[in-house]
């Protein structure tokens, strides 16, 4: 954990004061019960994370003020009030209770960041449902995977998405409705024989709704996160998380009411719900939204044009601004920044500095992962920074580094990064697999899968996965998801994927193939296999690089060990190999 960068000591006084004015002084008197008293809960005790977002502030006054300002791919600008979200909310929820959908069934969004999917996300908490929201870049396999995992009852898309799974829809028994939401009638095609028109729905909904009857304990969203082995898991949460998000939203991004606040997470992943939905609004901040993918020049004119005082990005981006060089923030004005943040993966120590040099601002790394529901360690706007480091944990919770037997390690060792449960935003199951998510607590901790250290002053570190898991800009991808679509491909006879280290993306994913009897390794075979897994997956995760070899080495046990692979890339050691199978 080498230092070369100096540490960033934060003033003694802020125009504008941080939420935290002394984080190790809160640390010590915190109880949950202090934020548990800021939020408004149901008559009753019950708790909905769309009414802490937004009916809440309508019946505090703040109806009219701007929730969304969203920004359409095409330049279309739209502008919607607090007693907007909550009326197209109420709308989405009383379609969903005409249908028949009842509480606790899966909904799955499959759509770009359009209004109608934010409506949508709070309908169906209003409604007592689980929310799953699916990254639109996905190919047909991996919605298939996860709309038949969950079982969802009802998917909302856009006309072409829909056309890109049409194929897997009829495999899909639990399905019973598919809604399709047409903007401005930009699709000329008509539905599918079956489908329904969200605008129609709405239309004839009303938008004043019957009080809410969620509990604290209730399930709320669901995300599909990779492990080591097998397809992705469910990773389920409770409407109580949001007692974290908003804290979170508040301590982790210094939130304050009159934030403008832009987080460019899509909702597929976690960040994009808990940080790109639910803590912004629980906090009653205006969010900009954009529908638009990653451009240094489109992103600084958002800043600018909408005067963003907050944002929340992730360490691609900011290599990927970076690489654009620091001329480019300085043709914009954007000196609305106040508070610049990031996560999903390592911020290496020159992309913290480097926000001091194009905005004058550091950038504050933070650290959690889909199952933790919301951020644990953090920088906060009073701390000093130490660059690269992901900061200290949140007031309320523990995080140790421990060994194997859940020991605590002492500081400046390597070991498991690991959080004491319960907390507030903990994921309450992977959907219908008990078993996986009892193996992540352990010793009375629950371990994350990364490995780190913390130094004498509690600053933590990262260290990197301790599984095979791969982080490609920031989307975790489960190699065995990427050698399952590869095999489909009839040439392929057996794959190993790995992650391969790479300047801007962090890792990028790799994949080793054999193929079958008569096939030929030729370049033109690569980029049909390429192509195949892009179109199955999606281009975020399918491979970047694909290696055609005579085998895969392998255990006794027939496991393809992709350690090995990746040792062997790298040109390391290839450490173990007694469980090698002999030829
Ligand atoms: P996800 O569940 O998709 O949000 O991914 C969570 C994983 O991303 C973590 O377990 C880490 O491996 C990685 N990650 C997230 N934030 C950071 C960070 N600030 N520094 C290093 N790795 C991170």
């Amino acid at each position: 954990m080498a230092m070369h960068h100096p540490i960033i000591h934060k003033p003694g006084s802020f125009p504008v004061p941080p939420n935290i004015a002394d984080h190790e002084a809160m640390r010590r008197s915190f109880g949950w019960e202090e934020i548990e008293r800021e939020l408004d809960w149901l008559p009753g005790g019950g708790l909905n994370i769309a009414h802490e977002a937004i009916d809440r502030h309508c019946a505090q006054g703040r109806a009219d003020k701007p929730a969304m300002l969203w920004e359409g791919k095409d330049g279309e600008r739209e502008r919607y009030t607090y007693d907007d979200m909550r009326r197209q909310t109420n709308r989405f929820a009383n379609v969903l209770a005409g249908l028949g959908v009842a509480k606790g069934e899966r909904v799955f969004t499959f759509m770009e960041r359009v209004p109608e999917i934010y409506f949508t996300f709070f309908g169906a908490l209003k409604a007592g449902c689980v929310i799953g929201p699916l990254f639109s870049a996905f190919g047909p396999d991996p919605v298939r995977d996860r709309l038949e995992n969950s079982g969802a009852t009802v998917l909302v898309t856009q006309p072409a998405l829909r056309k890109k799974i049409a194929a897997i829809l009829p495999q899909l028994p639990a399905l019973k409705h598919v809604i399709v939401v047409n903007r401005d009638g930009r699709s000329k095609e008509p539905l599918a024989e079956g489908d329904l028109d969200f605008g129609e729905l709405m239309a004839a909904a009303s938008d004043e709704l019957a009080p809410l009857s969620t509990t604290r304990d209730d399930y709320s969203v669901m995300h599909y996160t990779s492990g080591t082995t097998g397809k992705p898991k469910g990773a389920v949460h409770r409407h109580n998380s949001v007692i974290q998000q908003y804290a979170t939203g508040k301590w982790c991004l210094d939130l304050h009411p009159d934030d403008i606040y832009w987080c460019t997470a899509d909702p597929g992943w976690v960040t994009g719900t808990s940080y790109g939905m639910i803590a912004p609004w629980t906090n009653g901040v205006t969010q900009v939204v954009y529908e638009g993918g990653f451009s240094a020049r489109k992103w600084y004119e958002i800043v600018a044009r909408y005067n963003v005082t907050v944002w929340y990005t992730a360490p691609t981006a900011v290599r990927m601004l970076m690489k654009s060089g620091a001329d480019l923030p300085r043709s914009f004005d954007l000196s609305s920044l106040r508070f610049v943040a990031s996560v999903g993966e390592p911020l290496n120590p020159e992309g913290v500095v480097w926000g001091q040099e194009a905005f004058g601002l550091p950038i504050h790394d933070n650290w959690w992962q889909t199952e933790t529901g919301a951020i644990l360690v953090a920088n906060y706007a009073s701390m000093d920074i130490r660059p690269g480091s992901m900061g200290k944990p949140i007031p309320g919770v523990e995080v140790g580094i421990i060994d194997a037997e859940g020991n605590e390690l002492p500081a400046g060792e390597n070991g498991i990064l690991a959080v004491r449960p319960p907390w507030p935003g903990m994921f309450q199951a992977y959907w219908n697999d008990q078993e996986r998510y009892d193996s992540r607590f352990q010793n009375g901790w629950y371990l994350t899968g990364d490995e780190a250290s913390r130094d004498e002053d509690g600053y933590f570190w990262f260290v990197g996965r301790s599984d095979d898991v791969i982080n490609t800009a920031g989307h975790l991808v489960g190699p065995f998801e990427v050698e399952s679509a590869l095999i489909e491909h009839p040439a392929v006879a057996e794959a190993g994927v790995i992650g391969k280290p790479d300047p801007i993306a962090m890792e990028v994913v790799k994949a080793f193939v054999s193929l079958k009897e008569g096939y030929e390794a030729t370049d033109e075979l690569r980029r049909e296999l390429m192509r195949f897994a892009r179109e199955k997956l999606s281009p975020a995760i399918a491979p970047r690089e694909i290696e055609i070899i005579d085998s895969l080495p392998k255990t006794r046990s027939g496991k393809i060990m992709r350690r090995l692979l990746k040792a062997r890339e790298l040109g390391l050691p290839e450490g173990d190999t007694s469980t090698l199978e002999e030829d």
